[in-house]
């Protein structure tokens, strides 16, 4: 077997224990506590985990979601994050294989992952992940299979859209509405994805996030139009979907209206 083949493999098991990295940042950015120190320690009660308590995933299942001292449940949000980064992980070893392009997109995807979680949870956009994230997007055009200007103008127009977007909102309801931190988000989601993708992955974020609203507002009835939903991690569902499909949809959308 070649290494290439064998390479989903390897980059799944990266994943997810990238995604166990996530978990410890998007928690002490959470509680302010730094990256490095302390170990890994249960919230609850400050029990140190053991190696075999803080294996990505398979942990989770076998202290069945409780922790081994004090028994309080462990944060579905853990495993989650974990799932997610394995299996975008693996789609993009399937997608691009092994190389630069693999790592390229995973140190942007971890970011997103990361930001997202701390959207939906206190909804801010971390400017300490998104400003370098929009610099390195930005650089990373010059390797990337996209054409640097391309980069650069979805960019300016991702952000320039809802830096309008917000302006426009204020005027008429006089009252803040898109946070900046959307705004310094498109910089780097644009980047990443050329002007050209900005229409998919816009389309793809508002239909998901009107969705996730909807079914939010059924479950919790009474929350009504005003309750917050953070846009964030929907910016960057789209982008990632962009990533993965973009082509194929732009195909498809093209190869449909040509009569
Ligand atoms: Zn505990």
């Amino acid at each position: 077997m070649e290494f290439e083949s064998l390479f989903p493999v390897p980059a799944l098991i990266a994943g997810l224990c990238l995604g166990s990295f996530y978990n410890v940042c998007i928690h002490r950015y959470l509680t302010g506590q730094s990256i490095v120190l302390p170990g890994s320690h249960c919230p609850g009660c400050g029990h140190v985990l053991s190696w075999w308590e803080n294996i990505p995933l398979l942990s989770y299942i076998m202290l069945r979601g409780r922790c081994r001292s004090c028994r309080q449940g462990i944060s579905t949000v853990y495993p989650l994050v974990e799932s997610i980064s394995g299996i975008l992980a693996l789609l993009l070893a399937l997608k691009f294989g092994p190389g630069l392009e693999w790592l390229i997109y995973m140190l942007f995807f971890g970011m997103l992952i990361t930001a997202s979680f701390i959207d939906f949870k206190i909804f801010i956009l971390p400017d300490i992940i998104t400003l370098p994230g929009a610099g390195l997007a930005l650089a990373a055009s010059f390797i990337l299979p996209i054409f640097w200007l391309d980069a650069f103008m979805g960019a300016l127009l991702g952000a320039g859209l809802f830096w309008s977007l917000q302006w426009a909102y204020r005027i008429i309801k006089k009252i803040e509405g898109l946070g900046t931190g959307d705004i310094k988000l498109m910089l780097m989601l644009g980047a990443l994805v050329g002007w050209q993708g900005l229409p998919i992955q816009i389309f793809f974020a508002a239909l998901l996030g009107l969705a996730a609203s909807l079914i939010y507002m059924k479950r919790k009835p009474g929350s009504g139009m005003q309750t917050p939903i953070p846009f964030g991690p929907f910016l960057a569902l789209g982008a990632v979907i962009y990533i993965f499909a973009g082509e194929a949809i732009w195909a498809w959308y093209l190869g449909g209206h040509s009569f």
